[in-house]
């Protein structure tokens, strides 16, 4: 792309691809990122990013946990790339700001105002992004602070940020809202639900909304690698359990035993949160025949579920963790004001002192 775009861009951004020819802003190895809206598109000034945590986990034990490090690769992938999609992970994260420029055609189309503050709800591995200086990396929450600049296509989704919920605690929760959202819809009453990785952000979201929709004779069922942890500490006091198993879910075996000791059956809804990879088989052997297992984490790999499923001749439903479920930004930021334990656990973690 070069000079100021006039023409109509397409909705989904395939005019922003710049290799391989064919493919789509995601699966893409190079999007063009200039920052310059076109008609249909929003223009945005970046403040922060919320590096999804398979990712940043993956930059951690890479960068050895140094800050500066992170931040230098950060720049050599969006760099490399025009979006921060981790090429060993191949998952992204999300970003809050400050909105500068909407497109002629779109600015009709939408309630949207230049100077309003949103995040993205579309992941940054399909986001054209650039990113002028790093602040710094929060070892602890993942949350880069950038000055940068992204742009959101007419099919990207975002959403103002709530005026009552501290903006990095809705950018952690805006995360990963596709996962209560969708236990939501899976947990049905009286369901026996066991949520893998269960005291990070998705797992305590996905605990607390399994918990209520299973009420009152559904049980909930935790896995956590270790049980001193605040998010399970929250989890035993709020009761968003009714059993903390401490099991290493890659040990599929040893995992899946532990958890049928605590649970009256093999789970109707297996919901994985995890953060790390070869935890499949120990979601698939917790659920029942005909049972669901949701892949909510981006460590999945679809071989392993595949073919552990078959291996292990269990006939369950498996959904991947798409990241977006209608109203799921809603629903999400909505358990913080149901909870208040919640919301005081995600403002200990992830509330800032400093705004951007
Ligand atoms: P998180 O807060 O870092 O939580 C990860 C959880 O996994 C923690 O509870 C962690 O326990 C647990 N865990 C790590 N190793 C484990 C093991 N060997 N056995 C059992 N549990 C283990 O992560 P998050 O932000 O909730 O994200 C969870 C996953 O969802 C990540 O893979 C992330 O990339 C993915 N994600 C998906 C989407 C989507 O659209 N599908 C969107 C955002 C994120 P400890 O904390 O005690 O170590």
């Amino acid at each position: 792309m070069s000079g100021p775009l006039t023409a109509r861009c397409h909705p989904l951004g395939a005019h922003r691809v710049l290799e391989p020819a064919g493919a789509m802003p995601q699966d893409a190895w190079r999007i063009d990122n200039t920052p310059v809206a076109g008609p249909n598109e929003l223009l945005c000034e970046v403040d922060a990013l919320n590096i999804d945590s398979a990712s940043f986990k993956q930059l951690c034990d890479t960068c050895g946990r140094d800050p500066q490090r992170i931040a230098q690769r950060v720049l050599e992938i969006v760099s490399e790339r025009g979006k921060q999609h981790n090429p060993v992970t191949g998952s992204g994260g999300m970003f809050v700001g400050r909105v500068l420029a909407i497109g002629d055609e779109l600015r009709a189309a939408i309630d949207l105002r230049a100077g309003e503050r949103i995040a993205s709800l579309v992941s940054l591995t399909l986001t054209p992004l650039q990113i002028e200086a790093i602040r710094d990396v929060d070892l602890r929450t993942g949350r880069i602070r950038v000055r940068g600049k992204a742009i959101l296509f007419e099919s990207g989704l975002w959403t103002r940020l709530p005026g009552d919920i501290d903006e990095s605690v809705a950018l952690a929760v805006l995360d990963v809202a596709g996962a209560p959202a969708q236990v939501a819809r899976l947990a049905s009453p009286g369901a026996t639900v066991v949520v893998v990785g269960a005291d990070g952000k998705s797992g305590l979201l996905a605990c607390a909304q399994a918990k209520a929709r299973t009420a009152p004779h559904g049980r909930v069922i935790g896995l956590v690698p270790g049980d001193s942890t605040p998010g399970a500490r929250l989890l035993r006091r709020e009761r968003f359990v009714d059993h903390l198993v401490v099991a290493d879910a890659r040990d599929a075996l040893e995992a899946s035993q532990r958890v049928l000791a605590g649970a009256p059956a093999l789970a109707d809804l297996v919901v994985n949160c995890v953060n790390v990879p070869g935890t499949e088989l120990a979601s698939i052997l917790c659920a029942r025949d005909g049972g669901t297992v949701y892949f909510f984490s981006m460590c999945t790999s679809f071989t392993a579920a595949a073919l552990g499923a078959e291996g292990a001749g269990r006939d369950v439903t498996m959904i991947i963790g798409n990241g977006y479920v209608k109203g799921h930004a809603e629903t999400a930021l909505q358990m913080l004001r149901d909870y208040p334990a919640l919301h005081e656990y995600f403002n200990a973690t992830f509330a800032t002192r400093t705004r951007p």
